[in-house]
């Protein structure tokens, strides 16, 4: 068997050992010797302990708590933040680490969305002094787990009709209602909770593991982002304490700055996914011989290889330019909307080319692409579905709100005076 599969054209260890790390347009020159550094570091982690392991842990569907403690001594949890025992990284920097993340696993690089992008930045942007020192220094090792619950089972795109209520008795805020999709939520040690107060308005809440009240069960059965747990939060009369409430928590719009920092990770994951595969596609069809002659010399392959390559460069210069954009300052909602939207989308059309690139063997998930491929439907429609994302570019483009219902359409002025006057908070 073994010397049958050594005669062989290809393997998959034989094409993971071909492949050549892609650098068509010298984005090298772009960054500097840190970011370098950096992604060059959480490379050598993901080739040698994480590519080797990863589709095994996916088709079990089991979450790698054996690495959990290597990302921690990464830098790369709660990387841009400045204090609190967190590495304070360039946006660039990040977002490198983020790609060579998810270069190696869609699912660890969702973990790390949730624990760094949404409940670190939550803490971090929204909490008080003290939540700040007790949490993020073990969770930037992370010796602690975060999450955030924001989505619910009736209510996904439009976040500001959520039903979760926190109703305040003496010292306490008392949590009742639902989550559905929460990352981490089922071995989380601090769980960020969104919820709507007696006066109407929505607040966050730390929660910590073990609460009596706040109960998680695992999503099953899901063919995307496979090896991490999304879990269906119930919240029955869940006590916390007055001072675990958010200070800076102050209605939906608070979530915002959130969703930004997260969303612009999350587009530089559409990148580590976008890259992994066309790398894969590349070496297979160097290798792959048919009719007598490698596919890669097959104009109709050729072409599909220069799409992707062609996709990749524009979405890494946009990735740098938002980085910089960002260090500065600079970014908007509708600019990181644009730039998620943009990358993620062009990663779902790079995977479904180098499945085909590479015949029978692209559906196998020893060769890695499948396992990207449908990985990123879950991309797709977490941080922002391509559909909102793309409303609120529309927005900013036009001045006119699109996803939300505006009525009665009888007058059409009134129609879009009233469509102009929303808000873009519609995010998670
Ligand atoms: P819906 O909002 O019901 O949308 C369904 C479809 O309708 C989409 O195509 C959408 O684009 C379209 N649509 C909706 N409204 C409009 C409109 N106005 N105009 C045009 N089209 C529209 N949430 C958390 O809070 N925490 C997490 O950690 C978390 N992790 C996740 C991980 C995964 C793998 C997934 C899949 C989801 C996760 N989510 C999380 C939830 C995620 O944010 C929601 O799935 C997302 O906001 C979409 O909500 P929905 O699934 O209910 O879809």
């Amino acid at each position: 068997m073994a010397r049958a599969r050594q005669a062989m054209n290809i393997t998959p260890e034989a094409i993971l050992q071909a492949i050549e790390p892609v650098d068509f347009i010298n984005i090298n020159s772009l960054l500097g010797e840190e970011e370098r550094a950096i992604r060059d570091r959480v490379r050598a982690l993901v080739d040698q302990r994480i590519i080797p392991v990863a589709a095994e842990y996916w088709d079990k569907a089991q979450f790698p708590f054996e690495l959990v403690p290597e990302l921690g001594k990464l830098g790369i949890m709660g990387g841009t933040i400045k204090g609190y025992g967190c590495a304070g990284w360039s946006n660039v920097a990040y977002g490198l680490a983020i790609q060579e993340l998810a270069r190696g696993s869609g699912s660890l690089a969702t973990f790390l969305h949730v624990q760094s992008g949404l409940a670190m930045t939550a803490i971090y942007e929204l909490g008080s002094e003290e939540q700040k020192q007790r949490w993020l220094p073990q969770m930037a090792r992370c010796e602690k787990i975060g999450c955030f619950g924001l989505t619910e089972p009736e209510v996904g795109s439009n976040a500001g009709l959520m039903r979760t209520t926190a109703t305040r008795r003496g010292d306490t805020y008392v949590l009742n209602g639902e989550k559905k999709w929460i990352g981490n939520a089922s071995f989380a040690d601090v769980a960020v909770i969104w919820a709507r107060m007696e006066d109407g308005r929505i607040s966050g809440f730390l929660v910590e593991g073990g609460t009596p009240g706040y109960h998680a069960e695992v999503i099953l059965q899901k063919g995307s982002q496979r090896s991490v747990w999304q879990a269906h939060i119930v919240l029955d009369d869940c006590q916390v304490p007055a001072e675990n409430r958010l200070p800076g928590a102050r209605g939906l719009g608070s979530t915002l700055s959130i969703l930004m920092h997260s969303r612009y990770g999350v587009a530089w994951d559409g990148l580590g996914h976008a890259l992994a595969c066309y790398e894969m596609a590349q070496a297979y069809a160097r290798k792959r011989i048919q009719f007598t002659r490698p596919i890669v010399s097959y104009q109709l392959v050729q072409q599909k290889l220069v799409k992707m390559i062609t996709e990749i460069s524009l979405a890494q210069l946009l990735a740098i330019h938002m980085g910089r954009l960002k260090d500065g300052g600079q970014t908007n909602p509708a600019m990181l909307s644009l730039f998620k939207m943009n990358n993620v989308a062009k990663a779902r059309e790079i995977a479904a080319l180098a499945r085909d690139v590479m015949g029978g063997n692209g559906i196998l998930l020893d060769y890695r692409v499948i396992e990207h491929m449908a990985d990123i439907e879950g991309v797709y429609t977490y941080e922002g579905t391509n559909d909102i994302n793309m409303l609120i570019v529309g927005q900013a483009i036009t001045g006119v709100k699109a996803f939300a219902v505006v009525s009665p359409p009888a007058e059409p002025e009134k129609v879009l005076a009233s469509a102009m006057g929303g808000l873009i908070k519609e995010g998670e």
